[in-house]
């Protein structure tokens, strides 16, 4: 499976540093936001390095489909019953940061820190 050894995400699919994980199988991980906006804030990452969403492929398609149906699975375990948002951050002006594609995913009580 593609990784980058300079990527973050990579590096945390790959244990060398440490998340707080909430589900794993053998396409995707999840684990919490390290700067949480709101009171859930867990970010979904597919396990192969792709940058950005606008570097997926038509055979990707499962796989973001995986990760959408994921968001509401984990929020329900994750306590949250009141509504969530998902983001993509994608490319210089979508604000994206980390250049591994991951959906953030967020939710529980407002006020909110941000978003
Ligand atoms: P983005 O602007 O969409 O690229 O967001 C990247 C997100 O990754 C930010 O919300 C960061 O707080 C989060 N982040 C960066 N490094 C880590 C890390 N080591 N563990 C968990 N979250 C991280
Ligand atoms: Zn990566």
């Amino acid at each position: 499976m593609s990784a980058d050894p300079d990527c973050i995400f990579c590096k945390i699919v790959a244990g060398v540093i440490p998340s707080r994980k909430v589900f794993e199988d053998d396409q995707l991980l999840a684990f919490h936001d390290i700067h949480p906006w709101a009171p859930v804030h867990v970010l979904i990452i597919p396990r192969q390095h792709i940058a950005t969403l606008s570097d997926v492929q038509p055979q990707h398609q499962a796989l973001l489909g995986h990760m959408l149906g994921l968001a509401p699975r984990l929020m329900k375990e994750l306590g949250v019953h009141n509504g969530f948002r998902t983001v993509i951050n994608t490319g210089p002006d979508g604000g994206q940061e980390v250049y591994h594609l991951h959906m953030h995913v967020m939710g529980g009580p407002r006020p909110w820190s941000k978003g």
